[in-house]
């Protein structure tokens, strides 16, 4: 891919909730192998572009880029076909599988062919020579994770902080270019937190790119090299943490919040 053209491109994004406007207006570019933090007070909008990125809602108007490729309005399974997969929760359904089926469904299910396609070159080949392949993948992931002891528990059983890392490593198997994290952090122990974002820092390196979600600023800070700042549905700041910190604009936000 072009150096020069972001993973991601948010172009005057718009979405209203009947009179609410939730995202207003709202762009910004995520750089490549970058971990770019998205804040903002409670109700600022930040979710709801997550969900417009991933195509859970319909932008009301605005573009979304994926490198040139204008992904706006796909639906969640082409979006994530195409490369953008956000984390999601474990739902009650998926506590009752192992942490291994889990991996195993992750690409099937959610994420579209994307893996598919990876895995099989041209030729058509076995399914039980697909399952075998995703299967050392699943877990491959797993042991980046760490959680590879755990491949044969329900993933109900999982401590929260577990439960985050099979999330990230679920997302992880579609092999997207880019994550978008809403508060991966929530509930984990600080030991497994500073795993968590050796991991991430990690993956940057090999050409991942993360936006990331959080409220833990000391976490945005020490992690981010640079920090959307959302406020009703407006992006009000865009720049390095310590920039940011000293943001007016920034400042009132989260006083008046
Ligand atoms: P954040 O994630 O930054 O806390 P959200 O994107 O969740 O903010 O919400 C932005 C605004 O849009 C809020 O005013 C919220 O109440 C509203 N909103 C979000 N989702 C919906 C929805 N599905 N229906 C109606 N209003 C919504
Ligand atoms: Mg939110």
């Amino acid at each position: 891919e072009d150096t020069t053209v972001p993973p991601l491109r948010i172009q005057n994004l718009v979405k209203h909730f009947g009179g609410v406007t939730a995202v207003d207006e709202a762009s910004f570019d995520v750089e490549e192998r970058s971990l770019t933090g998205l804040i903002g007070p409670n109700g600022a909008g930040k979710s709801t572009t997550f969900d417009c990125i991933t195509g859970v809602h319909r932008p009301d108007s605005g573009s979304i880029y994926l490198y040139d490729e204008d992904i706006t309005g796909l639906r969640p399974y082409a979006t994530a076909d195409r490369g953008v997969v956000r984390t999601f929760q474990i739902t009650r359904e998926l506590k009752e599988m192992t942490v291994l089926e889990n991996m195993m469904l992750a690409p099937k299910n959610q994420q579209g062919e994307r893996l598919w396609r990876t895995i099989l070159p041209g030729s058509r080949r076995k399914v039980s020579e697909q399952e075998r392949e995703l299967r050392e993948q699943a877990w491959d992931t797993l042991e980046l994770f760490e959680i590879d002891h755990l491949a044969e528990e329900y993933a109900g059983n999982l401590s929260g902080g577990q439960r985050k890392l099979l999330e990230m490593a679920r997302a992880l198997l579609t092999d997207p270019d880019v994550l978008l994290l809403d508060e991966p952090f929530a509930g984990v122990n600080p030991v497994l937190e500073e795993k968590l974002l050796e991991r991430i820092h990690n993956l940057r390196g090999q050409g991942y790119t993360f936006l990331l979600v959080e409220h833990d600023m000391d976490l945005i800070m020490n992690n981010c090299e640079r920090v959307i700042v959302m406020h009703q549905g407006r992006v009000i700041a865009d720049d390095a943490p310590e920039v940011i910190l000293e943001d007016e604009q920034v400042i009132e936000a989260y006083l008046g919040a």
